[in-house]
C-alpha cells in the first residue's frame, strides 16, 4: 500500500515541515501560526512543553468528507509515542499519566474564534493517580472539572448555562465569592454534578477512553474553523475560507500547581506606543485562561523577578532571544510549573499605526532590521490612521451601544468630524465663520458652488454619489472628513433636517462622521488630533522611503534604460493647498484645476459675464478683468513650489456649473409673473433662456476640456497668458519655476493641433515680452479611452500625458462617476461582479491596460514623454503599485494623502526592484 501523505509534524520536525511546504511562509501556512511557532522555538532550543502538529491539509481533507484522511489517526498515535518519551509519562496511564491540550492555529491569527481544550487524557482511573503523583487533589479534581466543562461547550456545543448553574449553585449555598474558596471535597461534588449534567445533556456518558477524547477534540477544533464566529471574523479580516486551521496537541504544563507555578502573557515591547520595554501580566497559582478572563488581579511581569527571579531572568533572555530570532515584537504566553519554566506560545504582536513606525524605525537602529525592512512593515493605512484626527474608540463603541448610531456610507475622505449639520453651502459657511460653530454640511450631493461650504466644515455627509463624487473628490483634496452615499437618510434640503426613519436631525443638531469607517452617529464623539510635523517618527520612515524609490536602478524601461520608482506629486488648487502638499513631501503639482478659482465670490460673477457675452471682445472685456487675479493664483503658486513643476490645467467644466440653478431660477420668474411683479423680470428672464440654452442631456460628455477651449478660445488663451505671465515675474523674482499647461479631455490629436499652437503663440510672446527664460512643457490629460488608443498620435504634441482616471473610469466602464455607487456598484461589489469600487481602486484589467497601451505607445513616439496620473486614484496604494509597474513618473493626489502615497510608491519600488516595466503584448 503506499505510504500516506505526512499529516502529522513533531515540534522538533520543523526541517521536514521546510522541506515540504517549500518556505518559511508554507510551514506558517501548513502548521499554522502557533504550530510553526512551537516548531520553531523547539529548534531554537528555547523550553517547549513536547508536542505535535497536525496540519490545516488534514482539516480541509476532513472539512470535505467529515473522516480524518487516511492515515492521520495512525500518525497521531505514533508522534503521541514520542511525546510520551519526551515528557517520561504516558497518555491514559494511572500511576505517570501524561495529559495533553488541543489548540487551533490558522496561519493567520484569529483570537478566541475556535476551540481549544485542555486537561485531555483525565478520567476517573487517571485521576487517582494524578492525585498520587501530585499530592494535590484540590488542583487534579479542578482540572478535571475543567475538562468535562469545555469538552460539554466546545466538543459538543451545550450552552455555558448546563455547566455554569450548578456552580454558581454550589457557591451560593457555601457563600463563596471566589472560586479559590472552592474546597478539594467541593471539587471532587462538582466533578461528580458536571459528569451527570454531561450524561443529561449528551444521551451517553463523559468519555472515559482518553484516546476518544483526542480524536473528538480534534475533530472539534477542525469544525470549528467553519464556526459563525470564525467566519464572521474571517470576513471582516479577508482571510480566505480556504486556509484551514491546524491542531496542536501538546504537553500540559500547570501554573496552577501552587505557589511555585504560574501563568502569563507579555509583549516584548508597548504594543501602543511602541516603547522599548516588556508589558505584561502573570497570575501566580493559576491556568492560562484566569489571566485572559481578567477573574482575577493580575500582576505586572517586572514583579515576577521578586516572587521567582530565576524563572524571571530566563524569560526576559528567552524573550529577547526571540524578538532577535524574529526580527519584530513579540506576543508571548508563558506557564511556569514548579519553578520550570515552559513557552506555550510566540507570534508577531498586533499594535498601534503609532507603535508600528517607532518599532520599525527602533529595530533599524538596533541593527535587527534593515531600513527597507522598515520600510515594508508600515502599512499605508498606518500612516492614514495617524494624520487624520480620529475618534476616541472607547467613546465610539460606547456611542454604537447607546443607540446613538445612525447610518453608514461609503467611507469616502478619513479622519473624525463632529458638528451642527446644515443643509446648504452658504448657512454652513456663515454658521462656521461668522457664529464660530462646528459645522458639518448635509446635502443630498454637492456640486463646485458648495465647496466654500464644504471648506468651512469639520465634515461632510451626502445622502448620495460615490467615492468620485464631487462631494468625495474635494473633501479628499481639502482633508475634510466625508462620507457620501449614505442612502438610508432622507435629506429634505426645504425643511433643513434629515432623517432615518423616525430618528430626525433638525439644523443646528450634534453628529459625528466618521469618515474612516464611513459611520454616522448622533451625538459628539470626542476626537485625537494629528499633525505631522509633530510626527518625529513618521517624518523620518518616509524620508526613508523617498531614498528608497529614488533609487536610479529601480526599474528598468522597455528599452533598456534604467529608471528610478515614483515621485509623489500633488493635486492642489491655491497656494495654501501648494505650501501644504510641499510640507508633506509632494515633488511637484500634478493637478491645479483652475476652475475652482473662477468659483470665488468676487469673480464668479464676472465669469458669468463672461460665458453670456455675445461677442468675442465683450467676453475678452470680462477675460481682461478675471487676468489680474489668476495671475496672482498662479504666482502664489509659482512660489510655493520654488524648483518643482507645477501642472496646470486649463478650464474643464461645462459651462452650466458656474450658472445660477436654472430650476431656482425658473421658480422666481413663474413667482414674479404670478405676483406681477415686473422689476427685474426681464433680466431674470434673459438669463433663464441663455442658461437653457447652455442645458444639455448629458454635460460630462457635453461641451467641457478641450472641445470648450475651441469653441471659446478666449478663455484658455487668457490663462495661458496669466500663467505665463506669473512665471515670467517669479523668474524675476528669483524663483525656480516649471509651468506645465495641461490641456483637459483630449480625444484626438487634431483638438491639440487646433488649440497647442494658438497657445504656445501666447507663451512665447509673453516670454519674449518679459526677455525671461525658462523651462515649461504642452501635455494633455489621458481620460478619454479613444486619447489612449490613439496615444502614439496624441504625444507628437503632448510633452506629457497625466491619467484622468475619474474619467477614464467612467468612460471606459460606461458608469456614471457621480451616480453608480448610489445605483449599482454597491451591489456589484457585493456579488463579486466587480472586486472593488473601480473608482476608488483601479481597474488594472480595462482602464489600467489603456493607460499601460497609452504610456507604451506614446512613449515609442517621444521617448523622454512625462506620465502621471491627477485622478483620485492616484492616492490609493493598489493603484499606485499599478502606476509603478507599467511606467508612470510620478503619482499625483490630494495634499493629504502625500504621505500615504511616498510608502506606497516606496513599497512598489522594493516589490519590483530592478525589475523591467511590464510591457503590453
Ligand atoms: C479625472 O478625470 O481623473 C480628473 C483628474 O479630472 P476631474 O476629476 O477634474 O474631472
Ligand atoms: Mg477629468
Amino acid at each position: 500500500m503506499a505510504e500516506s501523505k505526512k499529516w502529522v509534524y513533531l515540534f522538533e520536525e520543523v526541517a521536514a515541515a521546510e522541506k515540504n511546504a517549500g518556505s518559511w511562509e508554507g510551514v506558517r501556512g501548513l502548521l499554522g501560526g502557533k504550530g510553526s511557532g512551537l516548531a520553531d522555538m523547539t529548534r531554537a532550543g528555547v523550553p517547549v512543553p513536547p508536542g505535535f502538529t497536525v496540519t490545516t491539509e488534514a482539516c480541509n481533507e476532513f472539512r470535505k468528507t467529515g473522516q480524518f484522511p487516511d492515515g492521520q489517526w495512525e500518525q497521531m498515535l505514533t508522534a503521541l509515542k514520542v511525546v510520551e518519551t519526551q515528557a517520561g509519562k504516558k497518555f491514559g496511564d494511572q500511576s505517570n499519566p501524561l495529559l495533553v491540550s488541543c489548540r487551533s492555529g490558522a496561519k493567520f491569527s484569529m483570537p478566541g474564534m475556535m476551540n481549544t481544550i485542555l486537561n485531555i487524557g483525565l478520567n476517573d482511573k487517571v485521576v487517582e493517580g494524578m492525585i498520587k503523583l501530585t499530592n494535590n487533589p484540590r488542583f487534579v479534581y479542578d482540572s478535571y472539572r475543567r475538562l468535562i466543562e469545555m469538552f460539554g461547550t466546545t466538543v459538543f456545543n451545550f450552552g455555558d448555562e448546563v455547566f455554569e448553574h450548578p456552580m454558581s449553585e454550589i457557591k451560593a449555598r457555601k457563600g463563596y465569592k471566589l472560586d479559590t474558596e472552592m474546597t478539594t471535597d467541593d471539587w471532587k461534588a462538582l466533578v461528580g454534578t458536571f459528569k451527570e449534567a454531561f450524561k443529561k445533556q449528551a444521551g451517553f456518558d463523559f468519555p472515559q477512553d482518553v484516546f476518544k477524547q483526542m480524536e473528538l477534540a480534534t475533530k472539534a477544533v477542525f469544525e470549528s474553523w467553519d464556526g459563525k464566529k470564525a467566519v464572521d471574523y474571517r470576513r471582516e479580516t479577508k482571510i480566505s475560507d480556504e486556509l484551514g486551521t491546524a491542531v496542536n496537541i501538546v504537553t500540559m504544563v500547570f501554573g496552577n500547581m501552587g505557589d511555585d507555578s504560574g501563568t502569563g502573557v507579555a509583549f516584548t515591547r508597548n504594543p501602543s506606543t511602541g516603547d522599548k520595554k516588556m508589558m505584561g501580566d502573570y497570575l501566580l497559582n493559576a491556568q492560562g485562561e484566569d489571566v485572559v478572563a481578567g477573574i482575577r488581579n493580575t500582576d505586572q511581569i517586572e514583579n515576577l523577578i521578586k516572587t521567582m527571579p530565576e524563572a524571571y531572568h530566563q524569560f526576559m533572555q528567552i524573550t529577547g532571544k526571540l524578538e532577535k530570532h524574529y526580527k519584530d515584537m513579540q506576543d508571548v504566553e508563558f506557564t511556569i510549573e514548579r519553578g520550570k519554566l515552559w513557552m506555550l506560545q510566540t507570534r508577531n504582536a498586533k499594535r498601534t499605526a503609532k507603535a508600528a513606525i517607532k518599532i520599525a524605525i527602533d529595530m533599524t537602529n538596533e541593527g535587527l532590521i534593515s531600513k527597507e525592512e522598515a520600510v515594508l512593515r508600515v502599512t499605508p493605512f498606518d500612516v492614514d490612521t495617524l494624520l487624520h484626527p480620529q475618534f476616541d474608540e472607547k467613546a465610539m463603541l460606547a456611542a454604537e451601544k447607546s443607540g446613538a448610531y445612525y447610518s453608514i456610507g461609503v467611507n469616502a475622505s478619513p479622519g473624525a468630524a463632529v458638528g451642527q449639520v446644515y443643509f446648504d453651502a452658504d448657512t454652513a459657511e456663515r454658521m462656521a465663520k461668522q457664529e464660530k460653530q462646528k459645522v458639518i454640511m448635509v446635502r443630498p450631493f454637492t456640486k463646485p458652488d458648495d465647496v466654500h461650504g464644504m471648506i468651512a466644515s469639520q465634515g461632510v455627509l451626502t445622502s448620495e454619489g460615490g467615492a468620485s463624487s464631487h462631494a468625495a473628490v474635494v473633501a479628499r483634496q481639502f482633508g475634510i472628513p466625508c462620507v457620501v452615499g449614505a442612502s438610508s437618510i432622507k435629506v429634505d434640503v426645504e425643511k433643513c433636517r434629515m432623517s432615518v426613519d423616525d430618528k430626525v436631525v433638525e439644523a443646528g443638531g450634534w453628529i459625528s462622521v466618521d469618515g474612516t469607517t464611513g459611520k454616522v452617529f448622533i451625538g459628539r464623539i470626542p476626537t485625537v488630533e494629528a499633525k505631522i510635523e509633530e510626527q518625529t517618527d513618521l517624518l523620518i520612515l518616509l524620508g526613508w522611503a523617498d531614498e528608497l524609490a529614488a533609487r536610479e536602478d529601480i526599474r528598468i524601461l522597455p528599452d533598456g534604460r534604467k529608471a528610478p520608482g515614483l515621485q509623489v506629486w500633488a493635486n492642489a488648487d491655491y497656494p495654501k493647498d501648494a505650501q501644504r502638499a510641499r510640507s508633506y513631501g509632494a515633488r511637484g503639482i500634478g493637478l491645479c484645476r483652475t476652475e475652482h478659482m473662477f468659483f470665488e465670490t468676487e469673480r464668479l460673477p464676472i465669469v458669468q459675464k463672461m460665458i453670456l457675452a455675445e461677442t468675442s471682445e465683450e467676453r475678452t472685456g470680462y477675460l481682461n478683468q478675471l487676468l489680474p487675479t489668476q495671475r496672482k493664483d498662479f504666482d502664489g503658486l509659482f512660489e510655493a513650489m520654488n524648483g518643482y513643476p507645477v501642472i496646470i490645467r486649463l478650464i474643464d467644466p461645462p459651462l452650466h456649473e458656474f450658472m445660477p440653478d436654472e430650476e431656482k431660477l425658473f421658480e422666481e420668474v413663474v413667482t414674479m409673473r404670478v405676483k406681477g411683479e415686473t422689476k427685474g423680470l426681464k433680466e431674470k428672464e434673459d438669463l433663464l433662456a441663455s442658461i437653457k440654452s447652455l442645458h444639455e442631456s448629458n454635460p460630462m460628455m457635453g461641451l467641457r476640456g478641450v472641445r470648450l477651449s475651441i469653441a471659446m478660445p478666449e478663455i484658455v488663451e487668457m490663462q495661458v497668458r496669466a500663467i505665463f505671465e506669473a512665471a515670467a515675474d517669479c523668474t524675476k523674482r528669483g524663483i525656480v519655476v516649471k509651468p506645465e499647461v495641461m490641456i483637459p479631455l483630449t480625444g484626438t490629436v487634431k483638438e491639440l493641433e487646433w488649440i497647442q499652437p494658438r497657445l504656445v503663440r501666447i507663451a512665447n510672446s509673453v516670454t519674449e515680452e518679459k526677455r525671461v527664460n525658462f523651462h515649461y512643457k504642452f501635455g494633455t490629460m489621458i481620460e478619454i479611452p479613444r486619447a489612449a488608443v490613439t496615444a502614439g498620435e496624441i504625444a507628437k504634441l503632448a510633452e506629457f500625458f497625466s491619467f484622468g482616471t475619474n474619467d477614464l473610469t467612467q468612460m471606459t466602464f460606461g458608469y456614471s462617476r457621480d451616480d453608480a455607487e448610489r445605483n449599482f456598484l454597491v451591489t456589484y461589489v457585493a456579488e463579486k461582479i466587480l472586486p472593488s469600487n473601480p473608482f476608488q481602486t483601479l481597474d488594472r484589467e480595462g482602464v489600467g491596460k489603456l493607460m499601460q497601451m497609452a504610456i507604451n505607445d506614446g512613449r515609442k513616439t517621444r521617448p523622454e514623454l512625462e506620465v502621471g496620473i491627477c485622478g483620485e486614484h492616484g492616492g490609493d496604494p493598489d493603484s499606485i503599485e499599478w502606476c509603478h509597474m507599467i511606467g508612470n513618473n510620478y503619482v499625483s493626489c490630494s495634499p493629504f494623502r502625500v504621505p500615504i502615497a511616498r510608502l506606497s510608491a516606496a513599497h512598489s519600488a522594493l516589490k519590483f526592484s530592478g525589475k523591467k516595466i511590464a510591457e503590453d503584448k
